[in-house]
């Protein structure tokens, strides 16, 4: 059995403040489908939404409920860009086709504006957000990006800071400036993934809950998906199973497990912060990550909580771990209680590029957003579904991108995961 199959959401700060519930039943009779998702996060959600707008019988299968996964966990920032430089795009496919994807990258975004105009989901989406550096060489690294995308691509909507103009909008001392962005933002994570799941269903996705894929069979012209209970016979399936994939048999993942490390995140809430001790903290509204490889990222919510993650390796005492990297950034916070603290794993590839691919004519697939998987699997959901109705121009620009695979056994993985998180922490410290 799936180790997680069958649970209930992660308790959070989130699952306290949906906006909607809804249990959908398991798949208990064999159903024909076009396209058959695995997976109901924002990207199996993206995929099913973009088929069905466009007249496809669809069939989505959650192991365990809409949103369970890092979807309806995460920080909830929308960031544009990739965690790697375009630079290394530009070496790996050229000029012109780093800047499609670098065009993508801010299509992802969009994506987010229309889906919640036309569906009107409700999920505190905010504009703005800021990379911070926490020291000189780090600014150096800011300051890159900022000439990399406006003299290279034109973007004019982000904005170098320095300490002092930082200070008027963050109150933190440990920063030495910062890149603002005025298109990248945050939202609801759970809520924006419970409202894609709800236009699925009024578009007609079928949605079932509880339905574990345990195997996929090729047959011709058609494949088999089949969970604990039942089976689905789809023309086309999506794997949209993210940083689970490792858990799943060889049959269904086929190798391209061995593409992600997942890395465990954790996030702390606050207590509702007064409208003072907010302001001290953030008072422009933007969320905030610094840009370490493992990072600190933090909002505030709409009740004005601080939610606050980091990237480790350690689950031992995850809160007070967490409370103090908290303090670390904003000692004003001393007194303020914790009230909720969560975890989930992060889909990161070997060189923090994304994987999007097939695995056969009919299997599509789309995992190791490193990080920016909030925007870009809106982006991703839409790129699978052009290429199965015909366009897979798009689809094939992100198969050129390199991305290494880690060979070794599950164990061995856990291991050089830990080893890799140390190696990380080393140089975040001393780079
Ligand atoms: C704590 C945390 C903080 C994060 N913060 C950010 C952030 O601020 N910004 C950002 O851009 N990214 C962030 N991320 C990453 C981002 O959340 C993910 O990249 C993104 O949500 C991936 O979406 P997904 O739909 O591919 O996967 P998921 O949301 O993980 O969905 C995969 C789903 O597949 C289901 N599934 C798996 N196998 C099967 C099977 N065999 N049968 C049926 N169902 C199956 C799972 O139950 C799960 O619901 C964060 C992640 C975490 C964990």
């Amino acid at each position: 059995m799936l180790e997680f199959a069958h649970q209930e959401h992660v308790k959070s700060y989130y699952l306290d403040s949906r906006n909607q519930t809804f249990e959908l039943p398991p798949l208990s009779q064999q159903e024909e489908a076009d396209v058959c998702v695995i997976g109901a996060g924002f990207f199996g959600l993206s995929a099913a939404l973009e088929l069905a707008e466009k007249g496809k019988k669809v069939i989505v299968l959650e192991g365990a409920r809409v949103g369970f996964g890092a979807s309806g966990r995460s920080g909830g920032q929308a960031i544009n860009g990739f965690e790697e430089g375009i630079d290394e795009y530009i070496a790996q496919v050229g000029f012109d086709k780093a800047k499609k994807l670098w065009d993508m990258s801010l299509e992802a975004i969009d994506i987010i504006d229309e889906r919640i105009a036309k569906y009107g989901i409700q999920c505190d989406w905010k504009k703005g957000y800021a990379t911070l550096a926490l020291n000189e060489r780090r600014m150096d690294d800011l300051i890159e990006m900022e000439k990399a995308s406006h003299a290279t691509f034109g973007y004019d909507k982000m904005q170098l800071w320095d300490k002092a103009k930082l200070k008027q909008h963050l109150g933190s001392d440990i920063y030495v400036g910062g890149l603002y962005d005025s298109n990248s933002g945050h939202l609801h994570p759970l809520n924006y993934c419970l409202g894609l799941a709800k236009a699925c269903l009024d578009l007609s996705v079928q949605i079932y809950e509880q339905s574990p894929v345990v195997d996929l069979v090729e047959k011709s012209g058609s494949i088999e998906v089949k969970t604990d209970k039942s089976a689905v016979i789809s023309q086309d399936v999506i794997l949209a199973t993210n940083a689970y994939i490792d858990a799943l048999p060889k049959s269904i993942h086929r190798g391209i497990n061995r593409k992600i490390l997942p890395v465990e995140s954790f996030i702390i809430a606050t207590e509702p912060l007064d409208q003072a001790t907010a302001d001290s903290v953030i008072n422009n509204g933007m969320s905030v990550c610094d840009n370490n490889i493992l990072l600190d990222y933090y909002r505030l919510s709409a009740d004005n909580r601080l939610l606050f993650g980091s990237d480790s390796s350690s689950e031992k005492d995850m809160v007070q771990i967490m409370r103090r990297n908290m303090l670390h950034v904003f000692p004003q916070l001393e007194n303020v209680k914790i009230d909720y603290g969560w975890a989930g794993p992060i889909d990161m590839t070997m060189n923090a590029t994304p994987y999007f691919g097939r695995i056969s004519p009919h299997i599509y697939f789309a995992q190791g957003y490193s990080g920016h998987g909030v925007a870009l699997t809106g982006l991703a959901g839409r790129i699978i579904a052009e290429a199965i109705l015909g366009n897979d121009e798009r689809l094939r620009i992100f198969e050129g991108l390199k991305v290494p695979s880690f060979y070794g056994g599950k164990s061995l993985k856990n291991l050089a995961t830990k080893i890799g998180v140390l190696y990380y922490k080393f140089l975040d410290r001393y780079r």
